[in-house]
């Protein structure tokens, strides 16, 4: 009460972003064990064995401040990706990269441009920042519709969020059409593709986007080791852009962002090609299951490009899920009823989940 006529509007304005609920809540809430969380996108594999080493060798460290400039893992990136050292910004996930955008390009009066349903974040870190979020809904097939999100884009446009793969449809959008998008989009306006889920997608044409980053300066290529590399706890993401851009990012940035244990197991993480290898492929057989058998069930399943599916259910069976003990995550705030978004887990994970959808699916009235 006695801030209320302080906080900025704006802020007061927000809703906080909804996480998948932790499987620990829901085993207290139940007095159940063995909760099976298939919400959050999360590598059901777990991190990389080496990853976990190089975490227990940091542990002896950490009275040290980390690399402000992650300098190990910035040269291995850039060596991996092909791209200059000045091209990568590093964040507390890539969930601060998006903050670290808003904080440098959007201010009261400016407009930024996202798809909906696409990623929750997007018009919290547009509106904490005073600006517009300008949501464009996706095309009947639930895939970006860019040429309606490039009509959306005005004088006061600074920003364009594309999530591709799309969280939370699994959807993408194809090289053509992307580097058409891109080259229409003015030079001044920010493009950032989120890649979270990039290594997942299987798709021929899928958009080679670093190349749209060394002919269009302006952009921002996102991701994350929080997905496919199993790090989601340590919270490391980062960015490629244009030098410049990238420049006043890592103005606005705090300096000492990514944590030591989490800057050396990405390291770490990069280097294991085989359990990446192995997760692509669990992931693959596992969208092929739950396409198949959600599918003779008479659900409507989404192609995926990445580790989740969404999936039209009914209203209620997201919560049904829950007294089963299995969290997914129900689509009703992205104006998705009856649909929810279920991470792809391991063979015997994705048949308990399976099976009680068969159950709650044939047991309804
Ligand atoms: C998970 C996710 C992120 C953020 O992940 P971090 O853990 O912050 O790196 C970003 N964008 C999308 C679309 C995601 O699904």
């Amino acid at each position: 009460m006695k801030l209320a006529h302080r906080v900025k509007p704006h802020i007061a304005a927000l809703r906080p972003y909804e996480p998948g609920k932790p499987a620990e809540q829901l085993e207290r809430e139940l007095g159940i064990a063995g909760v099976l969380k298939l919400a959050s996108n999360e590598n059901p594999l777990g991190p990389s064995p080496r990853a976990v080493e190089a975490i227990r060798k940091a542990a002896e460290e950490v009275h040290l401040y980390p690399d402000g400039s992650c300098h190990a893992l910035r040269r291995a990136l850039a060596a991996r990706l092909g791209v200059s050292e000045r091209a990568l910004v590093f964040g507390t996930g890539s969930d601060e990269i998006l903050e670290l955008v808003a904080k440098s390009f959007l201010a009261p009066g400016d407009q930024a441009v996202h798809a909906w349903p696409s990623f929750a974040m997007y018009p919290i870190v547009i509106r904490g920042m005073g600006a517009e979020a300008v949501a464009v809904p996706l095309d009947a097939r639930a895939v970006h519709d860019l040429e309606a999100m490039l009509a959306a884009v005005g004088e006061r446009t600074r920003v364009v969020f594309l999530c591709n793969p799309n969280n939370p449809t699994g959807t993408s959008v194809g090289a053509e059409a992307l580097e058409r998008f891109a080259r229409a989009l003015p030079e001044d306006v920010v493009l950032v593709i989120d890649e979270a889920y990039v290594e997942y997608a299987r798709r021929p044409d899928f958009p080679d986007s670093l190349a749209l980053v060394r002919k269009r300066a302006s952009t921002l290529v996102l991701r994350t080791f929080s997905k496919i590399y199993g790090l989601a706890g340590l919270r490391v993401g980062y960015g490629i852009g244009g030098e410049e851009l990238v420049s006043y990012l890592e103005r606005a940035r705090h300096p000492f962002t990514v944590s030591l244990p989490a800057q050396r197991a990405a390291l770490a993480a990069l280097d294991d090609r085989e359990h990446l290898e192995r997760s692509r492929r669990v992931n693959a057989e596992g969208a092929a299951y739950l396409e198949r058998e959600l599918g003779a069930l008479g659900l409507e399943v989404w192609p995926t490009d990445a580790n989740f599916l969404l999936v039209r259910v009914r209203p209620g069976i997201a919560d049904a899920l829950l007294r089963e003990g299995i969290i997914v995550r129900p689509m009703e705030g992205f104006g998705l009823a009856g649909h929810i978004r279920v991470t792809i887990g391991t063979p015997e994970q994705n048949r308990r989940l399976v099976e009680a959808v068969r159950r709650l699916w044939e047991g309804a009235p």
